[in-house]
């Protein structure tokens, strides 16, 4: 192969079809001018739809444009990781293939990794549309999560791009299986700059992101980064154990002082009471135990069924084939 680009661009794709030529034809326009030397990578996260025929398409007309497509739908974050660890420029730009992130952008990212910034985020100056909830349950989510792990994400985003150093380092030395993109630039905490962006609607097909997903990324997200929820838990009991005190306190003087015994409604609501608290820690002590779980079985994040535009390279792997499955 060639020397190495100077730039890659990794775009996570599921079931974008209907964005990605587009996407691919914008990037493609705007990487010429930059830089002699860039590579296009799409990462396929086992979409259902064209998205791997169009990535061929894209690459028969022009070698730069790349692709990597995993076995099956692992994540954002695996695809994101996937695309990273293909990647073999001197930077490595992240971007999403749906055209929220404007790759117009990339002209000023380059610039400040040319002058020596190590990371450059892409940071929302708008959200772009989403629903007033969607809107409130975000801030929820990066308030407390920059209370619980003094890590200030607010308006950050995956459009980033790296220089190797950091690529490098993520790939090596954060090893870690549940991944938090975002959460993991930030804490290399190395050389940065920021870029401001609009977020821009999203160009056909359809967001990947239900409630339910959404929970499971911000509780992920926290577990991966704080362990203060789990020392909430003791708190709790002994919180609870001094409402019992006082409780208990009080049963003891009316029984002294010959009062009836009544009082149902306060045992009910203190089982009850007690009750929820005890699932709530066992809930939030069974998310630390699934991340550990996790780690503790070293799979590896994503499986890659094939790839194009390395030629001979280690990168490219015998398509796996439904026989060769075990
Ligand atoms: N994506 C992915 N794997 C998934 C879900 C999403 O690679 O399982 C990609 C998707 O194709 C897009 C980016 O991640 O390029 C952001 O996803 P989406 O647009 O659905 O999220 P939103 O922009 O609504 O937050
Ligand atoms: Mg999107």
């Amino acid at each position: 192969m060639a020397e190495r680009p100077e730039l890659s661009v990794v775009l996570p794709a599921y079931n974008e079809a209907a964005a990605l030529p587009q996407a691919i034809e914008r990037l493609r326009q705007v990487l010429t001018p930059l830089t002699d030397r860039f590579e296009l990578i799409v990462v396929d996260d086992g979409s259902s739809d064209a998205t791997y025929h169009l990535v061929r398409t894209a690459h028969a007309a022009d070698g730069r444009v790349k692709g990597v497509r995993l076995a099956r739908n692992f994540g954002k974050e695996a695809a994101l990781q996937a695309g990273l660890a293909a990647a073999t420029g001197q930077a490595v730009a992240t971007l999403d293939a749906d055209l929220q992130h404007p790759p117009e952008l990339l002209a000023a990212m380059l610039h400040h990794w040319r002058n020596g910034a190590k990371v450059v985020h892409g940071v929302k100056r708008r959200r772009g549309a989403e629903s007033r909830w969607m809107g409130l349950a975000a801030r929820l989510f990066y308030r407390s999560f920059h209370r619980l792990t003094g890590l200030d994400l607010r308006s950050s985003s995956d459009l980033k791009l790296l220089d190797r150093e950091i690529v490098d380092l993520l790939l090596q030395q954060l090893p870690e299986r549940s991944r938090f993109y975002r959460g993991l630039v930030f804490w290399v905490g190395l050389n940065d700059v920021t870029v401001e962006f609009d977020v821009q609607p999203r160009v056909g097909g359809v967001t990947h992101w239900q409630l339910g997903a959404l929970v499971g990324y911000a509780s992920r997200a926290i577990t991966a980064f704080s362990s203060l929820p789990l020392q909430l838990v003791p708190l709790l009991g002994a919180l609870m154990l001094l409402v019992a005190l006082v409780l208990g306190l009080e049963a003891f003087v009316s029984r002294l002082s010959g009062a009836a015994v009544s009082g149902f409604a306060t045992l009910e609501i203190t089982v009850l009471f007690t009750g929820s608290l005890v699932m709530i820690g066992l809930g939030i002590i069974g998310q630390y135990l699934a991340r550990i779980y996790e780690e503790v079985k070293m799979r590896p994040h994503y499986v890659v069924r094939e790839q194009l535009g390395w030629g001979d390279h280690k990168h490219d792997q015998r398509p796996l084939e439904p026989a060769d499955a075990p």
